[in-house]
């Protein structure tokens, strides 16, 4: 089954210089394309929108200066069952919890700067990527 997902490397991600290797997890995995691709400094009505299901919660607020702290890697991928795939290569949200071998669980060790973002499901990544690429086919 074939989707479509949206994937942000967090600012945490692009300052300490793992693009290269988070994105070439991403890339090795079969049948799995990059379909856009770009490098963007969140803004925070957009980050508002994102994060609507966090409103009120006690990291919210850092949660979203974080996000808007320096550029991010935001991108589309597709492929075969890439939404629960690329949670997967992710690990869980809290990465001290993550397992090694899962990007969170190799490279983070604080929930908040956990290096990645992967939508959770089919309808959280229409959501998503109507956000962040309103022009993608
Ligand atoms: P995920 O990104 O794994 O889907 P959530 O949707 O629960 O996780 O939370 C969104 C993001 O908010 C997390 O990726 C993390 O950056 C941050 N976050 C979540 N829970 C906490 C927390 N308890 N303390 C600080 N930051 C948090
Ligand atoms: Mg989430």
């Amino acid at each position: 089954m074939s989707q479509r997902t949206l994937v942000i490397l967090k600012p945490d991600a692009v300052r300490r210089g793992l693009i290269g290797e988070i994105v070439g997890r991403i890339e090795r995995k079969a049948d799995w394309r990059i379909s856009a691709m770009e490098l963007r400094t969140l803004d925070r009505e957009t980050l508002e929108q994102h994060y609507a299901e966090h409103v009120g919660r006690p990291f919210y607020e850092p949660l979203l200066e974080f996000m808007a702290s320096g550029p991010a890697v935001v991108m589309v991928v597709e492929g075969e069952r890439v939404i629960e795939g690329v949670r997967g290569l992710a690990g869980p949200t809290d990465p001290i919890a993550a397992p090694p071998g899962s990007i969170r669980g190799d490279f983070g060790t604080i929930v908040r700067e956990n290096l990645i973002h992967a939508s959770d499901s089919e309808e959280s990544a229409e959501r998503e990527l109507k956000i962040f690429f309103p022009s993608h086919g």
